[in-house]
């Protein structure tokens, strides 16, 4: 697998903080195996379904701008010029 999310690897810690059963959103159960991620929201333990998960990915992506090509391809523009 390539990149790992931060939530991803605070999870591998198994990090008693995380050991929620529910989506933090929905509070539909927590399956792993299924795609669902633990981790840290900033400094908030937290866990999110696929469902949500995908939702706060599409939200993000609107708040950013990201769903405009020009947008994102300036914001491909700044990662190139960083690396
Ligand atoms: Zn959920």
């Amino acid at each position: 697998m390539g990149n790992r999310t931060s939530m991803e690897r605070a999870a591998d810690a198994e990090d008693p903080n995380l050991n929620m059963e529910d989506c933090c959103v929905c509070k539909s159960p927590i399956d792993e195996e299924q795609g669902d991620i633990r981790g840290y929201f900033g400094i908030i333990p937290t866990c999110f379904c696929v469902w949500c998960m995908s939702s706060i990915t599409d939200m993000v992506i609107q708040l950013n701008g990201f769903d405009d090509i020009d947008v994102l391809q300036e914001r491909i523009d700044e990662l190139k010029s960083e690396h």
